[in-house]
């Protein structure tokens, strides 16, 4: 088992993601000395992958497979185990990477559908982070101008008091005045024109639920400016750059005039944003990607106590609290879609140990 955070192998771990900070060129010299210091003592995958916010995104390829999220995160860790002198392809392939934006192309269209992304110049970090907060007041205010749904919406926080920062993107939010009620929707492509397994639904509900908890984050009053502006290191006093100032001008967020701070933009946006209705439903659509016909819906009712279960497990790892696992043995069919199967190690020790003759026949090839 590749518990590569494991006390046994933690000087290993340290090395090996050590080694992928130095190459990342997100982050500065000063944080890399910092990276490489807390990394020598405490080696967490948050502070060498993700020292900022971790994304859903990221979250949501660690529900798939934990041990795969660890190999693209550092293919380094895979490539080890490769023979020497053997040449590993772990590139995806054009096929896969012509899906992608296929995929990105119709969620493009669909956000055109409704609203015109503006271009607006970015010359801060506090800049970039009152746009996000712009685009969310945007969806809000366009709710109540009368319109009943809004695209590509912006949330963030730190979900469940877990000290962590999680970013992400709702695809869609449908609001009804009459009922006061709110849905989440995440649009899915799919290849097939087939409904999805099981194990795919989990993953877009893990994914479509944390988005509902960072909004109702927003709505219920548990965003903290303060702990945000610590987390991402933001000074929220410090002035907006011309460009962003014109849009806020022409925003209809009350006393517009008076913000020129992101400390003053965010308490100005949360308020309009807690006059809405906390999100209890969510949808999953499911759409072809060649012919963009409708393949299935999932509907169902947000479960708060279980996602904030997965959500904490998760966690765990990205604060080095426990290993590194793999795919459960009902799961391994993903393994024959994973790019990182020829040696990876939570398959091989899976298929050592376990006496099921399902993983044998299912997953050994
Ligand atoms: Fe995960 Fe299977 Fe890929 Fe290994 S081969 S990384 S267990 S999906």
């Amino acid at each position: 088992m590749n518990d590569f955070w494991n006390d046994d192998d933690q000087e290993l771990a340290n090395i090996d993601v050590l080694e992928n900070c130095v190459d990342c060129e997100n982050i500065s010299a000063a944080q890399r000395l910092e990276c490489d210091s807390i990394i020598r003592s405490k080696g967490t995958p948050q502070i060498c992958f993700r020292p900022e916010y971790l994304t859903v995104s990221d979250l949501v390829k660690q529900q798939w497979c934990e041990q795969q999220l660890v190999y693209s995160l550092d293919p380094g860790i895979y490539l080890m185990r490769a023979p020497p002198g053997m040449i590993v392809d772990i590139e995806e392939t054009p096929e896969q990477k012509l899906v992608k934006k296929k995929g990105s192309d119709i969620h493009f269209e669909r956000e055109l559908e409704i609203q015109v992304p503006v271009q607006v110049n970015i010359e801060t970090k506090e800049d970039d982070w009152g746009v996000k907060f712009l685009n969310l007041q945007f969806a809000v205010q366009s709710f109540y101008n009368g319109n009943r749904l809004a695209r590509e919406i912006p949330v963030f926080g730190v979900p469940f008091d877990k000290d962590v920062f999680v970013y992400g993107i709702i695809d869609e939010l449908q609001y009804n005045l009459n009922e006061y009620r709110v849905i989440i929707t995440e649009l899915k492509t799919r290849r097939n024109s087939f409904p999805p397994k099981q194990g795919q639904i989990r993953k877009d509900k893990y994914q479509v639920s944390l988005y509902a908890q960072l909004f109702n984050d927003f709505v219920e009053g548990r965003f903290s400016k303060e702990l945000m502006a610590a987390k991402l290191q933001l000074k929220v006093n410090a002035q907006f750059s011309k460009s962003v100032m014109k849009h806020i001008t022409q925003s209809r967020i009350n006393s517009a005039n008076k913000i020129h701070t992101l400390g003053a933009l965010i308490d100005a946006v949360l308020t309009q944003v807690q006059a809405m209705p906390r999100i209890h439903f969510a949808k999953v659509e499911y759409i072809h990607q060649e012919t963009k016909q409708f393949i299935s819906v999932v509907d169902f009712c947000l479960d708060f106590q279980s996602l904030a279960e997965q959500y904490s497990r998760h966690i765990e790892w990205w604060l080095a609290k426990r290993g590194t696992t793999g795919v459960e043995v009902e799961d391994c069919w993903k393994c024959s879609y994973c790019l990182f199967s020829e040696f990876c190690e939570w398959r091989k020790v899976m298929a050592e140990r376990t006496t099921k003759e399902a993983y044998r026949t299912k997953c050994v090839t």
